[in-house]
């Protein structure tokens, strides 16, 4: 069994995304620590995080794989503004405590211009600084589409953050749009891919998934998500992903272009492919 949500707007605090979540038929979320085009935290609230933990364990719902912004480049070339994603991938963890157990996600960033191998250095050592409180939560790199200088378009680097990183307590979350869009043909040959994943970084390391239709053709490093069947990939692959040995006990999480209804009915629709 997995477990099935979408990305959710925080603006309401933790309690209400938890049954809004439940409302869509949702039994995990994914929410942005702070504004995903700035830097700017909401004010913390402790008995509302309590009050959704709660909740969370009421209702029996997987992890929450919260979102780091857009913005936090932690290989960004500026010292100072890498100084200052630094501080802003701390200060989050360091909120994730009030939800403790749960998931991080964040873009790795990108390097602009730096190479690839000083990038993922970069990326590595504001990990190990922030990791250091040992905060209870678990950190995940996404898989990337390559766009631009990205790095994450392919599972090398994200081995390669891990490797430099040396801990334990890393892992991935696989965005469907983004590796197909990176070049890893999960249409057609998702058992090959996940057996790259499984040699290149191990399938104990994939914690979450994103599940993205994508607007553009395989391989094309564009990073533009579709809804479920509007995409290149298709509602087939949904269907192999819903159901495949490999992938049980994961959040699949929505960042489809949708408003709640129409996460709603995609969330159904991937339940019914758990018995198809
Ligand atoms: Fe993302
Ligand atoms: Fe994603
Ligand atoms: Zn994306």
């Amino acid at each position: 069994m997995q477990y099935f949500g979408c990305h959710l707007s925080a603006s309401g605090g933790y309690r209400a995304m938890v049954k809004t979540a439940r409302e869509i038929g949702a039994d995990t979320f994914a929410f942005f620590t702070r504004n995903p085009r700035g830097s700017k935290a909401k004010q913390e609230n402790p008995a509302d995080a309590a009050e959704a933990m709660e909740l969370l364990q009421q209702w029996q719902f997987g992890k929450l794989v919260a979102h780091g912004a857009y913005t936090m480049n932690l290989c960004t070339a500026d010292p100072e503004a890498r100084a200052f994603a630094a501080s802003v991938l701390e200060d989050d963890l360091r909120r994730m405590a009030a939800i403790p157990g749960q998931y991080y996600n964040f873009h790795p960033g990108s390097h602009v211009g730096q190479g690839t191998e000083t990038g993922i250095a970069q990326i590595a050592d504001a990990l190990k600084n922030a990791l250091r409180h040992g905060y209870p939560v678990t950190v995940l790199l996404e898989t990337m589409a390559g766009k631009g200088s990205e790095i994450g378009g392919n599972f090398r680097e994200l081995q390669a953050i891990m490797d430099a990183v040396g801990r334990a307590d890393v892992g991935v979350c696989l965005d469907t749009c983004h590796v197909y869009d990176g070049g890893y043909d999960i249409v057609n040959d998702l058992d090959g891919v996940l057996a790259e994943f499984d040699s290149v970084i191990g399938l104990d390391k994939l914690k979450a998934l994103h599940v993205n239709d994508s607007k553009n053709p395989f391989s094309s490093h564009k990073d533009r998500h579709a809804c479920l069947g509007d995409g290149s990939l298709g509602l087939e692959t949904f269907r192999k992903i819903v159901q495949h040995p490999a992938l049980q006990g994961r959040p699949l999480i929505l960042e489809t272009p949708n408003e709640l209804p129409g996460y709603a009915k995609e969330i159904q629709l991937l339940r019914g492919f758990t018995n198809s």
